[in-house]
Parts: structure tokens; C-alpha cells; sequence
């Protein structure tokens, strides 16, 4: 309104369809006008209604609540819970706009616990849809009505157990310019059911029964979180699902964040609750975005269930009509304190991470057990042991001895167990406690790379001389961007000259690549150079540039592997941060367990 008042005078709408400046006479808006205005805000299709009624009913203690929606919740939208009720005298209060039971003070709004505090929704629901309210509490000896039937606003006695119940019908039957911006009656459902399950997330404890067109589409009893989660995100969201548990000062961080093995297409499962309201908030949203960027392809979207808990002070939810966005009064903080917690959880090797649906696991990292380390031809740290010893005489005979790699397995319960062999020299096949293990030999040797390249360059980079330099005939481009990314290539640990005109020699190669086509190498390496403009810094496009390295690094397809180098780079990738998720976000490991190979054997135990 202020707006309009300003646009008016300053001359801003002149040519607005139907605008007639002469009219501009400044008046007060009718009571039912402003509630309309207020409407276009709040009540923005049937889900936006569903929302503020379900906010009601859960600020009102309900812990049972009913929904029946008919044509998306256009034609009607009924909700019954068992709250506290409203008292009869109260009722006509409820409708109206500005009237709320949840805050009194300014004081108030600044640790408001209540969904609601603006005390509008009601009033803007009823300025453009038919409203019924019926409620009764404690109090009363029976339940009371009240509807917004122009001229007839009466109370009438009415039954009812107790709590309230609200019909909402006819959305926008008297602004119709509004409806028009309605979808199907299917998308507007759509909406509806996100609405619900926002809710239903918020509060796993109470119970929620959503029906459409007379269809029952969920059936939710009073449960825990994970419990709900499972039901409303599925089992498959579930099984890539790492908990979620960190504090720091007042924050606090719960919930689940899949790994990028579940990665959506879209933002369809990005949950973020601020002290239990459902937010869309972009710094939130940021923190989690960068949490993930280093394990998930841009163009993938990352499923998550958060709930972060803070000091009512420290946000203010009062920014946004219908409150979906807040503003943190320290939000360098909170984007800190988020991105961490969840950048610690989606990093933590397999061994320590415990899946919601596991039993907590003990087991140390196997590469404590094992002394004595020396390099294999892949640069890990290959222990020797009795065990491992073992290994190496089956690998040596050629025939993995599987009773022994059963003891083994039993003895030490290495996460990703021991290696029995490998499969068209692609995956390794292993066995651990819970079965069958595959890994995909290329892409887990691709993120240990990676991983350590990235702590190499932190503690500048560890080269290796080249006992012959590589020399290699390159193009004009090549020798130009050699030449104007030296310091770059310096930084990275390479070491390359021009040895004539169009010939470039490699002197030196970062200590954790000498084992790689060293020429295939650095083209591909100048290749990505060239793509960048010289001013750009090494540290942007750093990951990049080491992710191709890696994976000119890593063991190719095809390559045969002993046993202990098997068993070396499933330790290497129990103790490495990201290990299950190559640097494009696909898996690097999977599991069959017993249960699993039984079922594909029709085998009952
Ligand atoms: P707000 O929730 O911001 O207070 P509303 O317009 O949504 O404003 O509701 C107005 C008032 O009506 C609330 O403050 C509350 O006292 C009462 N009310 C609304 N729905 C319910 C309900 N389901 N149970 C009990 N009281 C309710
Ligand atoms: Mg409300």
C-alpha cells in the first residue's frame, strides 16, 4: 500500500491501463480490500492456505491432524485437528485481521516459538475463499460455528469432540483475475502434498492424514524423525543417508544429507528447517551447495533434511509474508558453522561414518592395524603382515584362497574387507562382514588421488626428478601455454622447458604421478590451462586441475592388480576423506550383503 501511495504520487503509474490520475484522491482501503491485498501475499494457491491452516493447528498443540482436499484444494480444503480450540467469544476474533492469541509485544516477536504471530491468515483466507470455522475448546460445553458469509457472521452451536476444524472452499471465487494463475488441479495438488510434507517433516510426533478427491495419500502415525524421513523420502534416500550432529555455540546442526550416490535432478529434496519452520533460504542453500561442490556434479542437486536450531535472537523470521525466508543477524557465521558441519559429515571416510540404518560401527581404521608400511606400484601404503603375507602367496599361485580370506575377514572387520579378485579388470570383488563388496578400481584410485593431491599442494607439493625427462612434440598452443602458465605448472610440481621450437621436455612430475603416462599427462594438464584466462589464479580452478590429474593418475582399466594391491587401495580408501564418491559424484564401491545374494537366489535363511 505504501508502495502504490508512493508510485501515485511520484508519477510512476501515469500510464497504467485504467489509472486515472485525476481519482487520485488518498482514501483508506475498506477493511475487506486490504485483507484482499494482504491475500495476494499469503495466499498464494491452495498449498499456501494448507500451510498457514496446518501452522494453526500445530501452534494450537494438535497431535492429530486431517486434511481432505478436493480438485487440488481449489474446490475445498477441510482440516481437522484436536488442539486447544478456540473459545466462542474468540471466534469472530479469529477471522479478523491483525487479531492473533500469540504475541503481544515487540518483545514478543523477538523469541516468537509460534508458526504464526501476524495474526492475518485467517483474515486473508476469508477475504477471498468461503470460510467455516468450527471449534471447541475445553472449555465449552459443545463446539461453536462461525462463517464469513457476508451480512451473516452469527455464531451457531455446532458438535465437535473438540479441537477445530476449518473449511476452506471456493478458493478465489470472488477474484477471479486470481484464480487464473492457478495450475491443474494435479500441480496445485503437487503443491499441497509439499506442503504437508514440510509440515510432517517439522513435526514427526504428531500424526497427519491426507486425503485428495476422496483417495487416502498419506497415512502418517506419530513417529521419530527418522522414521518419518524414511516414509516421506524413501528407503533409497535413506540408504545414502549420513546423519547429521554438530554444535557450536548456541547452533545447532540435525538430520540427514545423502550422499551424491542419491543426488536429484532438482531442489525437490532440499529440506532446511530454522528452528523447525521450513525455510527457502539462499545462505542456507549456499553453505550446502559448497559443502557438496567438491563430490557433486554441478548440474546434480544435493537431498537433504536439516534442522538448524538457533537462539530465537539470533534470526528474525518476520522478513517474509508467508515466512519461508529468515535473516540471521550473524550469517557469515551460520553459512560457516552449516558448511563445515556438513562438509566434515560428507568428507568423513567410510570407516568412521555411521549410516542411519547401521548399528554403530567400532571398528579403527584397518590401516592402524597394520605397521610397517611400504609403497606399492600405485603408491600406497602396502602392509605386511601374517594375514596380508597370506594374500600375497594366493595372489603369487594365482587362485584367490577364499578360506583363508574368510579368516582374515572375520579377524579384522576392515570395512571394505579383503580382496578375493578381480573382474575384467574393472572392479574389485572383496568380502567384508556384511558380504560382497565391488569397487570400481578406476574411480577409487582416481579420488585417493585426488584427495592426496589436494593435500600435497597444501604442503608444496612433494616432485619427483625424472631419472629421463619425457620429451614430446608439442603444438604451438601447447608451447605458448606452457610458457605463460610456468608458475602455475611450478606450483602443481611440474617441472617443463622448451627443448626446441615445438618440442617441450618433462623434468619433473609431483611425487604422487610418477607412475603415470607422464606426456599424456601434462597435454591434458595444458589443455585445461589453456582454457583459462592468465589472470586467473591457480587457486580457483586449483581442484580442476587436480581432478584431471588424478585421473591421468589413477590405475587404468584393464590393469591387473595383486591382492595386495587390491587389499592396499580398499585400506587407502577406508582412510580417505570422500572415498565413496568419485570426483564426478558416482559411486567408487558398492555392497551385496548375504541378504542380498540370498535374494538373488531365492534363497530364504
Ligand atoms: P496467527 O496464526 O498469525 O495468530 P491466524 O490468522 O492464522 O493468525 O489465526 C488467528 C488466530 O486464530 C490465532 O492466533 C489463534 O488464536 C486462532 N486459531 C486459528 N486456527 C486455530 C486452530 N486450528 N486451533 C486453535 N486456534 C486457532
Ligand atoms: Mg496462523
Amino acid at each position: 500500500m505504501k508502495g502504490k501511495g508512493r508510485a501515485a504520487k511520484w508519477g510512476i503509474l501515469p500510464e497504467a491501463p485504467g489509472y486515472n490520475p485525476v481519482m487520485s484522491a488518498i482514501k483508506p482501503l475498506p477493511e475487506l480490500l486490504i485483507s484482499q491485498i494482504a491475500a495476494g501475499e499469503v495466499v498464494e494457491r491452495p498449498a499456501s492456505v494448507l500451510k498457514e491452516l496446518l501452522e494453526n493447528s500445530l501452534d494450537a498443540g494438535a497431535r492429530q491432524i486431517d486434511v481432505q482436499l478436493s480438485e487440488g484444494g481449489v474446490r475445498l480444503i477441510r482440516i481437522a485437528d484436536d488442539g486447544g480450540g478456540i473459545n466462542r467469544d474468540d471466534l469472530p476474533l479469529a477471522l479478523a485481521r491483525h487479531a492473533t492469541s500469540k504475541i503481544a509485544s515487540l518483545e514478543d516477536l523477538e523469541h516468537v516459538a509460534s508458526f504464526g504471530f501476524r495474526g492475518e491468515a485467517l483474515a486473508s483466507i476469508a477475504s477471498v475463499a468461503r470460510v467455516t470455522l468450527t471449534s471447541r475448546s475445553s472449555s465449552e460445553a459443545h463446539a461453536w460455528r462461525i462463517s464469513n458469509t457476508p451480512n451473516d457472521q452469527t455464531l451457531t452451536p455446532a458438535a465437535l469432540a473438540g479441537g477445530t476444524s476449518i473449511e476452506v472452499a471456493d478458493l478465489y471465487y470472488n477474484t477471479p483475475a486470481r484464480r487464473k494463475f492457478l495450475k491443474t488441479d494435479a500441480t496445485e495438488y503437487a503443491h499441497c502434498d509439499e506442503a504437508l510434507r514440510r509440515m510432517a517433516l517439522a513435526r514427526p510426533d504428531v500424526a497427519f492424514n491426507l486425503a485428495h478427491n476422496g483417495s487416502v495419500k498419506h497415512r502418517l502415525i506419530a513417529a521419530d524423525l527418522p522414521r518419518r524421513a524414511r516414509e516421506l523420502l524413501g528407503a533409497e534416500f535413506f540408504a545414502q543417508a549420513r546423519q547429521v550432529e554438530a554444535a557450536a555455540g548456541d547452533l545447532r546442526l540435525m538430520g540427514y544429507a545423502a550422499l551424491p550416490a542419491y543426488s536429484r535432478a532438482g531442489r525437490d529434496e532440499q529440506y532446511f528447517f530454522v528452528n523447525g519452520r521450513f525455510v527457502r533460504d539462499k545462505l542456507l542453500a549456499h553453505a550446502a551447495r559448497q559443502a557438496y561442490a567438491d563430490i557433486l556434479h554441478g548440474s546434480r542437486y544435493p537431498a537433504y533434511v536439516l534442522f538448524l536450531q538457533l537462539d530465537p535472537y539470533g534470526v528474525d523470521v518476520n522478513v517474509h509474508p508467508a515466512k519461508i525466508e529468515v535473516r540471521f543477524r550473524d550469517s557469515r557465521g551460520v553459512h560457516q558453522f552449516v558448511f563445515h558441519a556438513l562438509q566434515r559429515v560428507l568428507a568423513a571416510p567410510l570407516a568412521q561414518v555411521q549410516s542411519p540404518h547401521e548399528e554403530p560401527r567400532t571398528t579403527a581404521y584397518a590401516a592402524q592395524h597394520w605397521p610397517a608400511p611400504r609403497q606399492n606400484s600405485l603408491g600406497m601404503n602396502e602392509p605386511a603382515t601374517a594375514a596380508y603375507l597370506e594374500f600375497s602367496r594366493s595372489a603369487f599361485s594365482g587362485q584367490p584362497s577364499l578360506p583363508q580370506a574368510t579368516e582374515a575377514a572375520e579377524a579384522t572387520d576392515a570395512p571394505l574387507g579383503y580382496a578375493l579378485a578381480q573382474l575384467h579388470g574393472i572392479f574389485i570383488l572383496a568380502q567384508n562382514a556384511a558380504g560382497l563388496v565391488l569397487v570400481d578400481m578406476h574411480a577409487a584410485h582416481e579420488r585417493i588421488l585426488y584427495e592426496r593431491l589436494k593435500n600435497a599442494l597444501e604442503e608444496t607439493s612433494k616432485v619427483q626428478q625424472l631419472l629421463i625427462p619425457a620429451l614430446f612434440t608439442a603444438s604451438s598452443t601447447e608451447m605458448a601455454t606452457a610458457e605463460e602458465h610456468a608458475a602455475v605448472l611450478v606450483k602443481l610440481g611440474f617441472e617443463l622447458a622448451a627443448a626446441g621450437p615445438q618440442q617441450l621436455t618433462v623434468r619433473a612430475v609431483p611425487a604422487l604421478l610418477a607412475n603415470a603416462s607422464v606426456v599424456d599427462l601434462v597435454r591434458a594438464l595444458l589443455a585445461d590451462l589453456k582454457e583459462f584466462p592468465a589472470s586467473q589464479v591457480i587457486e580457483a580452478r586449483r581442484n580442476e586441475l587436480l581432478s584431471t590429474m588424478a585421473c591421468h593418475g589413477a590405475v587404468r582399466a584393464h590393469r591387473s592388480l595383486s591382492v595386495p594391491e587390491m587389499n592396499a587401495l580398499l585400506r587407502e580408501m577406508e582412510a580417505t576423506d570422500r572415498a565413496d564418491q568419485c570426483n564426478h559424484g558416482r559411486p567408487t564401491w558398492s555392497q551385496l550383503s548375504l541378504a542380498d545374494l540370498d535374494r538373488l537366489f531365492l534363497r530364504g535363511r
